[in-house]
């Protein structure tokens, strides 16, 4: 399987070949004219494929998926990496679906290590990257802005891992405490975490100016240092997340509530668009999906593409919400829908207006194209804590990313409906708690936590009650400024 760049190949760049392989595309992930990479063709799975995976395990499952894409990787790199979905809380089962309402069903994406989707994809990516830089006895770097959950499932995946540094900013007061201690307290030598006085843009600036900068590539390549990315740019993430859309619809044939061929409803809380990706990925190798909704928060511009055909952050900022994952105006995966959809000019040439005027239109063809898959829907934190509540009294806990699916589903049921759950509630308990009890009193985790458990029973997950305990090795809260300073030291190092 070869890769192609969303921007098409020009001869004026030139600065990447016409077709890379999966290993070029996933260890320097950025492409010609600041586009992506995405797959060449979209494999399809043979007819009776869904049948014959029909008691298989989630592993079993996800090596049939990723050698349809005949990456030109060896298959003990690859079962290793699969491998690392024995750490979730069921090892028979890394996503457990449960049936909330009459249509309704959830798949559960976070019962990895840091407790939220993130880990779906990065678990098995920390593995499968260190194995190709041991193999390849190179050093590599990854530079991370994050706003919650990257930040710890990127440390997670690759605390201690030889040949691999990490380098992970998040923004002093932008994070759920939780979140915060989960980065503090890792003492690996090979991770540095810095708190910056500035918000999660300033992080992400900051990161891209790096980049960019001809001192920090200097000491790069003395250092013998290549540097890659580890968020939903890089393809081997989104590879991860389509093996759960099969197994996902696998379970529902299991447990006789659809036959095999029924097309079903899959509605994804959405910010960049990975998670999204990787079920546009598995509709189109041939799973039966009829729509995929993607639900915002009040962040809506994806709402506003899918609806109406228009990108238009001209008269937008971010709004600060209940569930800052989805706090996001770039959606970066976007991108690789219209690379599909559209072919790599077009794309190119839309991007380029968003970059330019913070402005692009679809036409009526290419919007119609994009509405016969996707479908657009967004909800406010009030709509959601109301659903919180809603189904914490009939026994379900939603985390409030997950509590925007419902929009979807309130609009209509009258199909079997899976919504993706992306974070447990520890991560987001102020808001669990606020919800539930119907007031706006809490304002830290841990005391939340602590009311969650003793007055509403619920248990808190060991990996969460440890973070909390432990001791915090990453003290550094640094001034923009300096934020150069304390990277070049550590890479020094
Ligand atoms: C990252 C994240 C999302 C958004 O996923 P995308 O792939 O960026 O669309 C939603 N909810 C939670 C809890 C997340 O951590």
């Amino acid at each position: 399987m070869k890769f192609i760049q969303t921007r098409g190949h020009d001869e004026n760049d030139n600065t990447k070949k016409e077709k890379s392989s999966f290993l070029e595309a996933i260890l320097d992930p950025s492409a010609s004219f600041g586009g992506l990479f995405a797959p060449e063709d979209i494999p399809k799975i043979p007819d009776d494929f869904i049948q014959k995976h029909i008691n298989s395990s989630y592993q079993e499952l996800a090596l049939d998926i990723i050698s349809l894409f005949d990456l030109g990787v060896e298959e003990d790199i690859l079962k290793n990496a699969i491998k690392t979905y024995d750490r979730f809380d069921d090892k028979d089962e890394a996503t457990p679906l449960k049936h909330i309402d009459d249509n309704l069903f959830c798949l559960e994406l976070y019962h990895g290590p840091t407790r939220a989707f993130k880990d779906m994809a990065l678990q098995p990516f920390g593995e499968l990257l260190s194995a190709i830089a041991l193999k390849q006895n190179q050093k590599y770097l990854i530079v991370v802005a994050t706003s919650g959950d990257t930040g710890p499932a990127t440390i997670e995946a690759f605390a201690n891992k030889e040949n691999i540094k990490i380098i992970c900013l998040y923004p002093k007061g932008g994070t759920s405490d939780v979140q915060r201690l989960q980065m503090v307290s890792t003492n690996a030598k090979n991770v540095k975490v810095l708190g910056i006085n500035g918000s999660f843009d300033d992080a992400q600036d900051l990161v891209k100016k790096n980049l960019k900068d001809k001192d920090f590539k200097d000491l790069l390549a003395k250092e013998n240092i290549k540097l890659t990315a580890a968020n939903s740019v890089n393809f081997a993430r989104i590879l991860f997340q389509i093996i759960y859309n099969f197994y996902a619809y696998i379970k529902l044939i299991r447990n006789n509530d659809i036959r095999n061929g029924y097309a079903i409803d899959i509605t994804i809380p959405s910010g960049n668009f990975g998670n999204a990706l990787g079920t546009y990925y598995a509709k189109n190798m041939g799973l039966h999906i009829d729509r995929i909704n993607i639900t915002s928060n009040s962040n809506n511009v994806l709402t506003s593409l899918i609806n109406e055909g228009k990108y238009d952050l001209r008269s937008r900022n971010i709004i600060s919400t209940n569930s800052p994952a989805m706090d996001i105006l770039k959606s970066s995966n976007i991108e690789r829908v219209l690379y599909h959809l559209y072919g790599g000019s077009r794309t190119k040439e839309l991007l380029e207006n968003l970059e330019k005027n913070n402005y692009f239109e679809l036409n009526a063809d290419e919007l119609k194209t994009l509405q016969k898959t996707f479908k657009g829907y967004y909800s406010d934190d009030d709509y959601c804590k109301k659903q919180i509540k809603h189904y914490f009294d009939k026994g379900y806990l939603l985390d409030p990313h997950t509590a925007t699916c419902l929009k979807a589903y309130d609009t209509n049921h009258n199909k079997a409906n899976i919504i993706y759950s992306t974070a447990e509630w520890s991560k987001f308990s102020t808001t669990i708690i606020n919800a539930i009890e119907d007031n706006k009193d809490i304002d830290n985790d841990l005391e939340a936590i602590d009311k969650l458990e003793k007055e509403h029973s619920l248990k808190l997950n060991e990996k969460i009650y440890d973070v909390i305990n432990k001791e915090i090795s990453q003290n550094d809260i640094v001034d923009i400024d300096e934020v150069s300073k304390y990277i070049f030291d550590f890479i020094k190092k």
